[in-house]
């Protein structure tokens, strides 16, 4: 591994002067506050004003179509973290939007894109349902063909910012008596489709997500992404994006696995902590010493170990930072009398999701046995009686 720093050019720190400067005036105090009140992880002026400046389109594009550099990719993600900028929805809909380069029809390709790249076009996750997400190829919303069109029935759960998004990239069951992977449809169901309904659920650590319903949705058959039946390919292209499984370039500028954001967010934390803990004691210095040097690892482990590491890291060191600074750091941020202006408290919080999100850990740790150890399935039939 290359541990050398990235010399910046001057268009480089210019770059990065006016990423800045950019994010300073629009990631104002009422865009955190509104975040921290709605748990959206979405402001829309900030994602529209960011889009009317060209970073989403260029964030999108590769360098030779116009996009960012390697190292300008990196310095833009870096920033958008260092400002809290609410952002998860881009990302969402990035992925999204390169899986549908791959399948969708170009004429439908040219009626969204240039509204995505300009942020009036937001796209969300329709994969989990209320049985069950992890085993995601046995869902159950139905689509029945009726001639040009489908008629789409059935409930998500945890579509997160599908009250923010105009439409839904949605996984059906589409021949119940085909065998599993071989019966499932991909669309793009526009939001304000008449049937599609939403309702709001709050997390543990304040997200808000939903609960996506479909009744009789009428969808064109132009919304349909990829093959009929041929849904799980283009939901495996998705799925590896989203996973962190895709390949890297050669500059080494890339996140080594998904969910670093969620990392660093830790790191801050635990500069929090060590900025009031009393840190001449020798125990606290080596918990301390211990969870930067867990962090570390977290952030250096690829792809998938990086992404298990992660989530684990947080929540194995978030209660141990709240215990290093007792039960004032149980208070959460903006609260009189906080410890840390509850920044242990928020990872403590967050770690949970983390590891639900996107693929629960015990799933990750599935595929690394198999895919990366060879170990094979997991067998769970029950163990024999003797
Ligand atoms: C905040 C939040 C936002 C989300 N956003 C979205 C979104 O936008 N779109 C979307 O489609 N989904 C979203 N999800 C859903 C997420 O992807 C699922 O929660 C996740 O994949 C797990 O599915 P499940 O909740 O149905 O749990 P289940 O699959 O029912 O699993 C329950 C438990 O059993 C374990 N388990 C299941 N199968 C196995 C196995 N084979 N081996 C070992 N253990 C197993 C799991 O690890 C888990 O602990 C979100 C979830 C959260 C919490």
């Amino acid at each position: 591994m290359d541990f050398s720093r990235v010399e910046l050019s001057t268009e480089d720190e210019e770059f990065q002067r006016q990423v800045r400067a950019d994010l300073d005036r629009l990631v104002t105090e009422d865009v955190i506050a509104h975040d921290r009140e709605t748990g959206e992880n979405f402001h829309e002026g900030l994602h529209l004003a960011l889009g009317d400046l060209g970073y989403l389109a260029r964030d999108f594009n590769r360098e030779a179509d116009g996009g960012f550099s390697a190292v300008q990719r990196r310095i833009f993600d870096l920033e958008i973290g260092r400002a809290h900028a609410p952002w998860f929805h881009w990302p969402t809909t990035m992925m999204v939007a390169r899986t549908l380069l791959k399948f969708a029809d170009p004429d439908l390709l040219a009626e969204i894109m240039p509204s995505v790249l300009a942020g009036r076009t937001r796209l969300c996750l329709g994969y989990t349902e209320p049985e069950g997400g992890s085993d995601v190829a046995t869902v159950k919303t139905k689509a029945v063909r009726d001639g040009d069109a489908w008629i789409i029935n059935g409930a998500k759960m945890f579509t997160s910012n599908a009250h923010n998004a105009q439409y839904v990239f949605l996984i059906t069951n589409s021949d119940p008596e085909a065998p599993k992977h071989k019966n499932l449809t991909m669309f793009l169901v526009p939001m304000d489709s008449p049937g599609v309904e939403v309702q709001g659920i709050r997390t543990v650590d304040g997200d808000r997500t939903n609960i996506t319903y479909y009744s009789d949705v009428r969808v064109d058959d132009k919304y349909r992404i990829g093959e009929v039946n041929g849904g799980w390919a283009v939901l495996r292209d998705a799925l590896n994006s989203e996973h962190g499984t895709v390949e890297r370039n050669a500059e080494g500028l890339e996140k080594l696995a998904t969910m670093t954001e969620h990392i660093l967010l830790m790191a801050e934390a635990v500069d929090g902590v060590a900025a009031v803990a009393p840190v001449d004691d020798d125990a606290v210095a080596y918990r301390l010493g211990r969870a930067a040097a867990r962090l570390e690892a977290a952030l250096s482990a690829p792809a998938m170990s990086g992404r298990v590491l992660i989530a684990q890291t947080m929540r194995d060191t978030a209660p141990e930072l709240m215990d290093i600074l007792g039960a004032a750091a149980s208070l959460p941020v903006a609260t009189k009398g906080a410890a840390d202006d509850g920044g242990a408290e928020y990872i403590f919080r967050l770690a949970s999701p983390v590891g639900i999100y996107g693929g629960t850990l015990e799933i990750f740790r599935n595929m690394i046995a198999q895919q990366i150890l060879g170990l094979g399935r997991p067998n769970y039939s029950p163990p024999i009686k003797r």
